[in-house]
């Protein structure tokens, strides 16, 4: 009957929404963390698969307490959408971008090499820093901190590969913020 169709259907219907939801983060709508955990694990394998090379940068906005602080969490939640999607703009087709954590973004960069996820890093560090984020009709700054790790010579693991960048991002805060900066350090 229609009835059982349309129930159907709901279930249908809600069945894909709680799959989209668990793959994509609500506020930025990048990918989620545990997504992004389930393809570098397809990718790595991938990448060993064919000998090709895999970047993976975890980006960081600089001083963001102090943000939210000076303007606010709705306005600090902005930031992050911007953000976001300026991540998607100068990434391209090959790449994934998720949010891995608070105001924390990765990307994978499959057959990238350590250079070229550097200049990737860099491009995005470059947008970041030269966008005008809007607070009502005030024009405010951020800086993002930017680490790169590489597959195979940096790691063979995705927890280890993870934890590489991570030490190359804490590099380029320690070294004063609004950088890029590559493992071996
Ligand atoms: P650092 O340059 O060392 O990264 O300094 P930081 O202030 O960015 O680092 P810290 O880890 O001390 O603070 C991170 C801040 O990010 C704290 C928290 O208020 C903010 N944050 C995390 N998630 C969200 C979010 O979803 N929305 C907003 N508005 N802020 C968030
Ligand atoms: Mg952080
Ligand atoms: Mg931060």
């Amino acid at each position: 009957s229609d009835l059982q169709i349309s129930i159907g259907l709901q279930k249908s219907l809600l069945y894909e929404k709680v799959q989209k939801l668990s793959i994509t983060d609500g506020l930025t709508k990048l990918f989620s963390h545990r997504y992004f955990k389930q393809r570098l694990e397809e990718e790595l394998i991938l990448a060993n698969r064919y000998s090709s090379h895999l970047s993976l940068l975890i980006l960081d906005i600089d001083h963001f307490k102090h943000y939210n602080d000076s303007y606010g969490h709705v306005a600090g939640d902005h930031v992050l959408m911007e953000v976001a999607r300026i991540l998607k703009e100068q990434s391209d087709q090959t790449h994934l971008v998720a949010r891995y954590g608070g105001e924390e973004m990765v990307i994978i960069a499959p057959e990238t090499t350590k250079e070229q996820g550097m200049e990737l890093a860099e491009k995005i560090r470059k947008a970041v820093e030269s966008y005008s984020f809007a607070v009502g009709k005030e024009t405010t700054r951020v800086t993002v901190s930017i680490g790169v790790a590489t597959f195979p010579q940096d790691s063979q693991t995705n927890l280890d590969l993870i934890s590489k960048s991570d030490k190359a991002l804490y590099a380029a805060k320690a070294r004063g913020r609004n950088r890029i900066a590559a493992y071996p350090l």
